[in-house]
């Protein structure tokens, strides 16, 4: 097949769903309290694509060129039987790989039936591994250990190697980073240091919170020396480092100092049915509409393949350079798109 290209000549291979924009927790950089608080309306569950119609959609992505699928949300484990969509996608012909996001709450019980169904492997958020801290970031009083539980199911599981993903806060949770290299130095699973993003329009992000990654590198190399190791594939958004006594390894993703959209090749599919080409896209396209009003499979690649050949998307690239004001409409929160 030829492959789709984008106008930057970027092909589709990877789709993010975001399987429901609810969440157990309430991480102050992504659903702050305040917004979303008790009287915060989510979507009703008649608004959310079916198991059914993300099968279909990921059909006609697939004859797009896309290969990968990562569920994502919103807590993706909130959605009632996961795995039977996992089961459903896994039975597609041409997928190479289904992932998850999750923030782990719920993966104990819930690794082994997905892992089952035919889930690769997941990848779990934690900020700290200091209790005060972790709670004080997902504004909770969520026990960390219920998060290091899931993590050993899913190793044991055999969903791995299971990433961890740390998004880091200035003044917040950065004096958790060695420690939180520490507790996953030799054991299989590999920590991932996010620099925190200007997603969304609730988290009242500043540029002075983020901590570039070679900040880290630095510090971290200084405890453990480190040596930098290839990415496993183009589009693979961490740079990836060896400890040199063999401990394993330590990832970072410099989304904010060092853009990757060059080598973007991800989709993205709401809750509610709508692709964006963009994790800052401020409008979608409504497949929803295309799927309920009865479209038929090759129209709906047609409208997939159309959409991917005009997508110029780089925000990520152009931040530095944008003059602020320039924009229109409202910047889409990341527990909607899907993070
Ligand atoms: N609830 C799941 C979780 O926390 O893993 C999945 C959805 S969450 C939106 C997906 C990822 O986005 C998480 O790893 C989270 O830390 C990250 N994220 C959310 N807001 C972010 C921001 N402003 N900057 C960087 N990463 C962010
Ligand atoms: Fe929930 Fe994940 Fe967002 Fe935290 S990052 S509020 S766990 S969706
Ligand atoms: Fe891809 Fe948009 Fe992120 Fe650039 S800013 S890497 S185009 S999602």
């Amino acid at each position: 097949m030829t492959p789709i290209l984008d106008r930057l000549n970027r092909p589709l291979h990877d789709v993010r769903i975001s399987v429901t924009d609810r969440c157990n927790l309430r991480c102050g950089y992504c659903m702050p309290r305040s917004v979303f608080g008790e009287g915060f309306q989510f979507l009703p569950h008649s608004e959310l694509l079916s198991f059914e119609e993300i099968t279909r959609v990921c059909q006609a992505l697939l004859a797009c060129g896309m290969r990968r699928v990562r569920l994502t949300g919103g807590e993706p484990l909130l959605r009632r039987d996961l795995h039977r969509l996992v089961a459903m996608l896994a039975a597609l012909e041409g997928i190479e790989e289904i992932s998850m996001t999750t923030n782990g709450t719920l993966l104990r019980s819930k690794a082994a039936i997905l892992k089952e169904a035919g889930l690769s492997r997941v990848t779990v958020s934690l900020d700290a591994i200091d209790e005060k801290v972790f709670q004080s970031m997902s504004d909770s009083r969520m026990p960390i250990a219920k998060v290091l539980a899931g993590i050993e199911e899913a190793t044991a599981a055999g969903l791995a190697p299971v990433k961890v993903n740390v998004v880091v806060r200035r003044g917040v949770n950065d004096h958790c980073v060695l420690d939180l290299a520490e507790r996953f130095r030799g054991r299989p699973e590999t920590v991932r240091f996010i620099e925190y993003m200007d997603v969304g329009e609730t988290n009242d992000w500043r540029a002075d919170e983020v901590v570039p990654a070679s900040e880290l590198i630095a510090a971290i190399n200084a405890r453990w020396p480190l040596t930098q190791v290839s990415r496993a594939r183009p589009g693979e958004v961490a740079s990836r480092y060896r400890y040199l006594d063999g401990a394993g390894e330590v990832g970072f993703i410099h989304s904010i100092s060092q853009p990757f959209c060059g080598s973007c090749d991800r989709i993205r599919l709401s809750s509610d049915g709508k692709l964006y080409t963009c994790l800052f896209a401020r409008s979608g396209h409504d497949l929803r509409a295309a799927v309920r009003s009865g479209a038929s499979d090759a129209q709906l690649v047609r409208e997939i393949e159309s959409i991917w050949r005009g997508r110029v998307d780089r925000y990520s690239e152009l931040r530095s350079e944008r003059a602020g004001g320039d924009e229109v409409g409202r910047r889409l929160e990341m527990s909607y798109i899907g993070g």
